[in-house]
């Protein structure tokens, strides 16, 4: 669909992505509609902002398909099987998402078309995609981090912005709504259960994860501790010539980058033909202001970034550069302070349990601030892993009982203090009686293993309350 000129397309959602989609569909000439099931103070002030620029909104119904509708553009958390998409699958409307609108308008009428270095992953893709474009930027280039991390791929598409390389971070939800984008290069860090009720299954969520493979030119990379990751990559149509190139916390093989006596080495793109590894960087060299070390994912995760780098064509010195000046987004295994010899860690961010077992498997000695909403998940893996480096546990918020079960089974000799409370006063609490449980050289480390929407607006607002616990500690 290139002239846009009279084009009907509905909007599927007001908010983040639906504004500005609608604002960019009008001024391209098309009929926009947006719908949305909302009909509240915020969507009325949104609406009318859209209604002086012309686009008719609906709101208080996002399911029914807006008579001769041609194209629907919908932001990307609305589920598969909302009826909308039912009805439009029905009368044979494409459905996009506003990363592939972006896609389709990327270099057309003069806009930019820089190539896409693009993450997924269950977890790990913002720090990937941060760290990613730290090397990119060491190396010269004029780069963004965006995607599902802060700037939209519209605005990086549409805005004045030269680049010469984009850093796009891709959520399940967006790859599910976007059919033909083909990055540069991709990676998927890690796959495990995560937002199936959207999906609908495993297989589905694998499957959408998958696409970001889908037209790679030059590399598709995969974790080679995670073969779900591999098998994407197996199955996935590329461009000929593209390379599967591995990241192994190990010895790297061929065609992978690894660690060999805490180095980051490249055994896929070698420079010096005369040598079978290129050294990258030591492993303290991966930023993370405060830390008493780098945790293993992380380690991943820069591995990860260096291979996109690479598969660019970045040279080794400024992968070195870019992971030194790499600062980690907040609520990510941040360090928040040392009191009495005790380290505290916020890892709000840690939403689900393959989350929370890496951060618990960074750390020796533990009391862990755990519970939230559980999202169906269950706890026994998670806490038969983590059993041995535990020195007590805190429980909060709505589905602590399935914690506190886990615990009972998997680690009956761990002392654990379930407050009953899901009030946002609790985190202090929480805080003291961790201090209670800490001796020197612990780590008190808030890794929920849940959402935090029981307690909190948000997963930031529950780091904040954390921190700020701990600052009450030191007074
Ligand atoms: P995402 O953008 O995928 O949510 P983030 O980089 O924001 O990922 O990290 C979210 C949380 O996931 C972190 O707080 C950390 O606990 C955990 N994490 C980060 N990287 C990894 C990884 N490679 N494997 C497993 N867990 C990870």
């Amino acid at each position: 669909m290139t002239d846009w000129q009279g084009k009907h397309v509905t909007v599927a959602g007001l908010g983040v992505s639906g504004v500005p989609a609608a604002k960019v569909l009008s001024g391209l000439g098309a009929k926009v509609t947006v719908v949305d099931d909302g009909d509240d103070e915020r969507a009325r002030t949104q609406a009318e902002e859209l209604e002086a620029l012309g686009v008719a909104v609906r709101l208080g119904d996002g399911d029914t398909l807006p008579d001769g509708t041609e194209l629907i553009v919908t932001a990307p958390g609305w589920r598969p099987d909302k009826p909308l998409f039912l009805a439009a699958g029905r009368a044979g409307v494409p459905v996009w998402g506003d990363v592939e609108l972006a896609w389709r308008l990327r270099g057309r009428g003069g806009r930019q078309a820089a190539p896409w270095l693009a993450v997924t992953g269950t977890n790990g893709k913002t720090t990937t995609v941060r760290m990613l474009a730290s090397i990119l930027e060491a190396a010269g280039l004029r780069t963004a981090a965006v995607g599902n991390i802060g700037v939209s791929l519209l605005d990086a598409v549409l805005g004045g912005e030269q680049y010469d390389v984009l850093a796009v971070e891709l959520s399940s939800y967006q790859l599910h709504w976007a059919p033909s984008v083909r990055a540069h290069s991709a990676a998927v860090l890690n796959l495990a259960p995560d937002h199936l009720d959207w999906h609908g299954s495993m297989e589905a969520y694998a499957a959408d994860k998958g696409r970001i493979y889908e037209g790679n030119r030059v590399a598709c990379v995969y974790n080679a501790a995670d073969k779900a990751t591999e098998d994407l990559v197996r199955e996935a149509d590329v461009v000929e010539g593209c390379r599967a190139i591995g990241f192994t916390l190990g010895t790297p093989a061929p065609s992978q980058l690894g660690v060999v006596d805490d180095i980051l080495v490249d055994r896929a793109f070698v420079e010096n033909r005369h040598r079978n590894a290129q050294e990258l960087a030591e492993i303290s060299d991966i930023g993370a202001a405060g830390a008493r070390s780098v945790a293993p994912h992380n380690i991943a995760n820069a591995l990860a970034a260096a291979a996109l780098a690479r598969a660019y064509g970045v040279p080794a010195a400024a992968v070195r550069d870019g992971l030194r000046v790499f600062t980690p987004d907040s609520h990510r295994i941040a360090h928040v302070a040392d009191v009495d010899g005790v380290a505290y860690v916020d890892d709000s961010k840690a939403t689900n349990t393959h989350a929370a077992q890496a951060s618990l498997a960074s750390y020796e000695s533990i009391v862990w601030i755990a519970g939230g909403l559980a999202k169906g998940a269950t706890f026994d893996e998670l806490v038969a892993q983590a059993a041995k480096r535990l020195r007590g546990a805190v429980l909060i918020g709505a589905d602590r009982a399935l914690i506190r079960d886990a615990l009972a089974r998997h680690a009956p000799e761990v002392p654990v203090v379930d407050l009953d409370r899901t009030d946002t006063g609790a985190m202090l609490q929480a805080v003291q009686e961790a201090r209670r449980l800490a001796r020197p050289g612990d780590t008190v480390l808030l890794a929920p293993a849940c959402a935090s929407m029981d307690m909190f607006a948000n997963y930031i607002k529950r780091g904040e309350a954390f921190a700020r616990a701990v600052s009450e500690l030191g007074a």
